[in-house]
């Protein structure tokens, strides 16, 4: 089994920064938004959308020196405050220690966007224990962690909020190329059905976002398990001319969570692969 990972290229060092569409400017002034994985791909653009809409950004990252820099141009895009922590979101004592720094210091967080996570292509059989259990702690219990520890303390409050978790179109259809990755992303799915449900009357919503496939370093570092570099290449093809939505921009998948928050939606495919998978899907709750 073979990691794909979000490695930090310092392609934004020279990328000009993504275009603010303008629709929710200003729509979370005053807000507290914590974004997870805010280092790169949909996270960034994530954490830079909400900068745009005026909010306050804490940009999470386990990679320091990326969420540094997506703090920094937080500010520089309007976010009238924004902070950089580097937190391994599987690590529970170090979310504990997120979770009260970011209350006694910055506040009760409005909108919590649980979108860290890392990707695994390999076969059942070649996937080991050690590979099953890192996805597991990165995809979902990153997940239950912000959830528990950051829904505590919007229900405490009492003021209501918001919670977007990044679930996939994985979460869809069985795969036989990422089986561990697509059961993290399926109890995703289901966890925040179960939270949307349990919250609904504290006046906090859940949104699960299912992108399909997206143009981010979790898909561009993508390795295949056992298979020699011409393999790849053609494999890579294939994959490309299938969903043929390699360009798809991480931006597209904010402007989705920020619309998915002012509209209170529960599941929220992105890319028209992901709308098809989820029309045909036996798995899909609420589909
Ligand atoms: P990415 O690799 O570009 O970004 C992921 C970020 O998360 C990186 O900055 C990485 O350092 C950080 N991260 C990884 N593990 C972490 C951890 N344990 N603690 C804290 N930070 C961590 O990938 P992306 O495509 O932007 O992925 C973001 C989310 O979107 C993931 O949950 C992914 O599964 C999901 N997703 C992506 C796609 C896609 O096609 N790109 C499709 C569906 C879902």
């Amino acid at each position: 089994a073979a990691w794909i990972t979000g490695f930090v290229t310092g392609a934004e060092a020279g990328r000009p920064a993504p275009k603010a569409t303008g629709r929710y400017a200003e729509r979370f002034g005053g807000q507290l938004v914590l974004v997870t994985g805010a280092g790169s791909g949909i996270g960034r653009a994530t954490a830079y959308a909400f900068a745009e809409a005026g909010a306050r950004v804490v940009a999470v990252d386990r990679d320091a020196e990326s969420a540094a820099r997506a703090a920094e141009m937080a500010r520089l895009l309007g976010a009238p405050a924004a902070w950089a922590e580097t937190v391994d979101v599987s690590d529970e004592q170090a979310m504990e220690k997120l979770a009260d720094k970011v209350a006694t210091e910055y506040g009760v967080v409005d909108v919590l966007v649980n979108n860290a996570g890392i990707g695994l292509a390999g076969s059942f059989l070649d996937t080991t224990p050690e590979d099953w259990r890192r996805v597991l702690d990165v995809n979902l219990w990153g997940v239950i962690h912000g959830c528990r520890l950051f829904g505590r303390q919007m229900a405490e409050r009492g003021q209501g909020g918001h919670i977007v978790n990044t679930a996939s179109a994985a979460a869809y259809q069985p795969s036989r190329a990422l089986p561990a990755y697509s059961t993290s992303k399926a109890a995703v799915l289901m966890l925040s059905e179960c939270l949307r449900a349990e919250l609904a009357g504290r006046g906090i919503g859940v949104t699960a976002v299912c992108p399909g496939f997206v143009n981010t370093n979790i898909t561009s570092t993508a390795r295949f398990a056992g298979v020699d570099a011409d393999e790849e290449r053609r494999r890579r093809k294939r994959t490309a001319r299938l969903y043929g939505l390699r360009n798809y921009p991480p931006e597209k998948v904010a402007d989705a969570v920020l619309r998915a928050v002012v509209r209170n939606e529960a599941v929220v495919p992105v890319t028209a692969e992901a709308r098809g998978l989820r029309a045909l899907s036996r798995f899909a709750p609420g589909a």
